[in-house]
């Protein structure tokens, strides 16, 4: 099949209500098969990103392809698109099978296809002990459940879901990630999904596109974005508790951190920071090892530390570190740390921006 076939695609897409404009000049590509999640903060755009792909919302400019064809004036009953809205509009007068059943009617399915899907998707759904309640009896967990089940029953080229997984918590919303996931693996719909938390999308899809603001800020694999976040507010939004922030100022190939002085040598070739007194240095714990040649830092014991790392302060500046097996620390006590050159990641504070350079070798 040829790769451009189902696709979605947004070119130069913007979204004016009155004088706000909740969608920047925007581009989107998402290829047959693939899953996708928009990933932003309440009112980043993602929900009217989905409207405008499933054709409840018009572009105020650009246009929107499905499948090769441009479908900006298609009304949405023509798109082939199905959409799980945040908050589910279930037929309050049907059981939860027929208002699984009820998108696969619509198409003509037969009436045999129709029930062994709507079986497999209850089963997956864990909707079996409420198959036959109407939609009063149901938790919200379970109509949420539902409204999930019919995007997903019906054979539809792309699947939209929107915040599908805000009213689930703990082991509930783990098992409702990997079902996504595995529903996803063996429909292969091109599938988008919109989530606040960064969890959500690592968890489920095979690209992240996140998105600020009506723009897009990153586009890239979970690992990649985790790795080399493009700027400090995609490092702070996908694990605010993960990356210390450190600020330093540069000159001469050398980053020093304001905080306690220590020197990093870097290879800065490539863009500058607007303000070379103004940069900041990124870095999970992971990268910060206790280690008798490092710098002094102060430990900070609180009951709140998540297993496996330390709270430290470097200076008057906190700084999260890999814990040392065994090795417990009291309140106050001072360590050496180190910072691994491979785990730093260099920011212009100015812009936000990241920095493409190189940490030569392990600070001294
Ligand atoms: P959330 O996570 O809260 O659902 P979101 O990322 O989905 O947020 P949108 O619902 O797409 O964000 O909204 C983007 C911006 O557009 C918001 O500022 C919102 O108030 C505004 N907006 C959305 N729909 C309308 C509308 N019909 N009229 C006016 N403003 C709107």
């Amino acid at each position: 099949m040829n790769p451009i076939e189902h696709r979605i695609e947004l070119r130069d897409v913007t979204k004016r209500f009155g004088d706000f404009t909740a969608i920047a000049p925007l581009d989107l590509q998402v290829i047959q098969g693939e899953f996708i999640a928009l990933l932003g903060p309440a009112g980043a755009g993602k929900t009217t990103i989905l409207r405008i792909i499933a054709g409840l919302e018009k572009p105020t400019s650009g246009t929107i392809h499905l499948d090769g064809f441009d479908v900006t004036s298609m009304p949405a009953p023509r798109r082939d698109v199905a959409m799980a809205f945040e908050s589910p509009a279930l037929y309050p007068h049907l059981t939860v099978e027929r208002n699984l059943a009820l998108p696969m009617r619509a198409q003509h399915i037969p009436r045999n296809a129709i029930e062994r899907r709507v079986s497999e998707v209850i089963d997956r759904l864990r909707l079996g002990p409420v198959r036959r309640r109407k939609p009063w009896r149901l938790s919200t967990s379970e109509c949420r459940r539902v409204s999930l089940g019919r995007a997903m029953v019906r054979d539809a080229k792309c699947v939209l879901f929107d915040e599908p997984l805000v009213h689930f918590d703990g082991e509930e919303r783990e098992h409702m990630r990997r079902e996504l996931r595995a529903i996803h693996a063996e429909l292969r719909a091109t599938t988008v999904l919109s989530t606040r938390d960064p969890l959500d999308a690592i968890s489920t899809a095979d690209r992240i596109v996140v998105v600020n603001q009506g723009r897009v800020l990153q586009s890239d694999t979970p690992q990649a974005i985790y790795d080399r976040p493009a700027d400090l507010f995609v490092a702070r939004y996908l694990g605010a508790q993960a990356m210390s922030f450190l600020s330093a100022s540069h000159a001469d190939g050398i980053a020093r951190l304001t905080c306690c002085n220590l020197a990093i040598p870097v290879d800065d070739r490539g863009a500058q920071p607007v303000d070379a007194a103004r940069i900041t240095l990124g870095i999970r714990p992971e990268h910060v090892r206790i280690d008798p040649r490092g710098v002094p830092a102060t430990a900070v014991v609180t009951n709140s530390t998540p297993n496996g790392v330390v709270d430290l302060r470097l200076g008057d500046v906190p700084i999260r570190a890999s814990a040392q097996p065994g090795r417990q620390l009291q309140n106050g006590e001072i360590v050496p740390i180190r910072l691994d050159s491979a785990g730093c990641r260099w920011f212009d504070a100015t812009s936000g921006k990241a920095l493409p350079w190189r940490t030569r070798t392990e600070s001294t």
